[in-house]
């Protein structure tokens, strides 16, 4: 697992070299993989904005102890970058000199260790640059040497691995084209991808687009007051009200009239003879109560209780023959 994760390090070490062959020395990254001494230039982060803050971590590794220690030289590309602050983390016993050359370019960091070897590794210390407003590009820094000795007074041979970071020209917004929309938001693009001043639909009072009937729903249509996108909602089918047709419709005894709209029988009732014989509401002559009907539909009963046997006789009757009749054509069909 170790020597996997060291060997994949080793592969994105070397890939990174690829990318600024001339400012990483291949042979620095190979060695601190392969496990010698090395200082390395770690940007925390590859890319600043313009007149942002930028971390530098300068990386101790291997380290086979040393009482003296000097990160000689490290110059950056000031057209890009300002050094605001040097911080000693504190990782490396000693004295540390350093703090007072914020003005210098290049400038060094020292620790004088004294009586005995220190082998700490780790984030020795930190530089803050602040990437130069109205600038872009990438910003070299380099480490001009490493002078390292142990309490032997014996030379400690560490590589040092140079650091980059690319300035990324500050980006102000700006509203381009007309409004976009979805369902629910508006918003104005910029040409970075951002969506800007996005908000919520302000819907008006809404419009009847389509006004409803008693046979459809209408259409209310809600207009947005600052983007115009439009959003629309049902209006309920009209109740219908009954729209007569002129005159009267009268069958068996009975008189209605009739709608343009449904076909509903309207003011259905039963016909009522006047003097004339004639019923007073539809004008229809109404038939007398014991001739009955045989119409489909609204058959009457007469409330002349007298006649109910012979209307139930003939309805007997009626019922035979279309027992005859309906049987006769089944065997019609059946040959
Ligand atoms: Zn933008
Ligand atoms: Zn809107
Ligand atoms: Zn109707
Ligand atoms: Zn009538």
């Amino acid at each position: 697992m170790k020597f996997f994760k060291l060997k994949k390090l080793a592969g994105l070490v070397l890939a990174a070299a690829v990318v600024v062959t001339g400012v990483i020395g291949a042979t620095g990254n190979t060695a601190e993989a392969a496990g010698a001494p090395t200082v390395k230039l770690e940007a925390q982060a590859s890319s600043v904005t313009a007149g942002d803050e930028l971390k530098v971590n300068v990386v101790l590794s291997n380290n086979p102890g040393v009482a003296f220690f000097s990160v000689t030289d490290i110059k950056y590309d000031d057209t890009k970058l300002d050094l605001i602050e040097i911080k000693n983390t504190g990782v490396m016993d000693g004295s540390f000199t350093g703090a007072q050359t914020l003005d210098s370019n290049p400038f060094s960091l020292v620790w004088s260790i004294g009586t005995s070897d220190d082998k700490d590794n780790g984030t020795i210390a930190t530089l803050t640059f602040k990437a130069v407003e109205d600038t872009s590009g990438a910003a070299n820094i380099t480490i001009g040497s490493v002078e390292a000795f142990n309490v032997a007074f014996d030379e400690v041979n560490v590589e040092n691995i140079d650091g980059s970071v690319t300035v990324v020209e500050k980006h102000n917004h700006a509203a381009t084209g007309d409004w976009q929309f979805d369902k629910t938001h508006h918003w104005k693009e910029c040409s970075c991808g951002e969506d800007l001043d996005k908000a919520a639909h302000t819907w008006d009072a809404g419009k009847v687009t389509t006004q409803p009937t008693e046979k459809a729903e209408g259409v209310k249509t809600y207009t947005c007051t600052v983007c115009k996108a439009t959003k629309t909602e049902a209006i309920a089918k009209l109740n219908h009200t009954h729209d007569l047709k002129d005159g009267w419709k009268a069958e068996g005894g009975y008189h209605w009239q009739e709608c343009n709209g449904c076909n509903e029988k309207v003011n259905y009732g039963k016909c009522e003879a006047g003097a004339d014989g004639l019923c007073k509401v539809c004008g229809t002559k109404v038939e007398t109560a014991d001739e009955g009907t045989t119409d489909d539909g609204k058959q009457e009963t007469s409330p002349n209780t007298g006649d109910t046997a012979t209307a139930a006789l003939w309805f007997v009757v009626i019922a035979a023959a279309v027992v005859v009749v309906g049987g006769t054509r089944m065997r019609k069909s059946v040959r």
